[in-house]
């Protein structure tokens, strides 16, 4: 196959754009995505203090390496698990890339914060762990990004992650997700306070941000975690890969059918009948419980349990 751009031999095909290119040209492609993705939701500029979330995986990796390349002001955000299977490597990976391309690195550890992930599942058994993990990772995003004064933060979803998640909160008709699912989350001051959100990997699927960390060299992280289950995330993205096969560019075409048509409807219903909310009592975090946010009440209920006894570590 050759180049679409240029005619060279074409090193990655893509055959939801009808497109096969070369590394360079691949690389602009990818490049003009993600600048496409800023304008039409209109993310953020160069004048903006970005701090990106970085997992250690291959696309928060790749987010902040193509960002940093376009000369954004951008700072990374780790978050340490603590679960010991899988958290060092990914650290590592963290710290490394930072390391190798001279970017600054905030490391939040939950092990210091009351909250590693194994003491948080042996003291909430009757609770899904990853919805309990997801809710920390948000909530310290938010924290670090609002309390050191950081204008956005950007997450590396792709459009695989976008499309599943919207194909899971269609299916359940979540108007609540449904009203702010998107690319960007503007910031809200009151109650506490939400800092602006972005996804400025939205319109690249999960196999264009792999061949872009794999032609780019970036030494990601990819231990499993333990309690990694993701059963139906992971069917629906199957899903959407065979019908991806059979009708090339529909991902897309889905995705930004919902932020055009869709979820300006839903936004509207939610704000009619959307949550109140109010500063968490102890971190000051917004929350629609009447004192303690979810993040400061499962800190609370693993310190009464630490008290009684260890929990085993995997
Ligand atoms: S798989 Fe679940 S528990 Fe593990 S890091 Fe992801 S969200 Fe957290
Ligand atoms: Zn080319
Ligand atoms: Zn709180």
């Amino acid at each position: 196959m050759k180049c679409t751009s240029c005619g060279a031999i074409a090193v990655v095909a893509l055959p939801s754009h009808h497109s096969g290119f070369c590394e360079v040209c691949f690389f602009n492609f990818f490049t003009g995505q993600v600048e496409k993705g800023i304008r039409r939701q209109k993310l953020f500029t160069r004048e903006d203090t970005i701090l990106v979330a970085l997992s250690g995986g291959k696309d928060s990796l790749a987010l902040a390496y193509e960002l940093t390349r376009l000369g954004y002001a951008v700072t990374g955000l780790h978050i340490d698990l603590g679960i010991p299977a899988s958290s060092p490597a990914a650290r590592a990976a963290v710290d490394g890339f930072c390391r190798r391309h001279g970017l600054a690195l905030i490391v939040k550890e939950m092990e210091a914060e009351g909250l590693a992930i194994p003491r948080v599942r042996a003291a909430l058994l009757n609770r899904p762990i990853c919805s309990l993990c997801g809710k920390i990772k948000r909530h310290f995003f938010n924290r670090v990004a609002l309390e050191q004064g950081f204008t956005v933060l950007a997450t590396g979803h792709n459009l695989d992650d976008e499309v599943a998640r919207l194909f899971s909160n269609t299916l359940r008709w979540d108007i609540a997700y449904l009203s702010d699912q998107g690319p960007l989350l503007e910031a809200e001051e009151g109650h506490g306070g939400f800092a602006r959100k972005v996804k400025p990997l939205w319109r690249l699927s999960e196999f264009e941000t792999a061949n872009y960390a794999f032609l780019r060299g970036i030494d990601y992280h990819y231990a499993p975690c333990p309690y990694s289950r993701g059963a139906s995330f992971t069917f629906h993205k199957k899903l959407w890969a065979d019908l991806e096969e059979k009708m090339p560019g529909r991902k897309l075409d889905f995705y930004q059918g919902f932020l055009e048509r869709g979820r300006p409807v839903f936004a509207g219903v939610e704000a009619r009948e959307g949550a109140f909310l109010r500063p968490c009592a102890s971190c000051g975090l917004p929350t629609s419980s009447e004192e303690l946010c979810g993040v400061c009440r499962i800190r609370a209920i693993v310190g009464r349990e630490k008290k009684g006894s260890e929990p085993v570590l995997p």
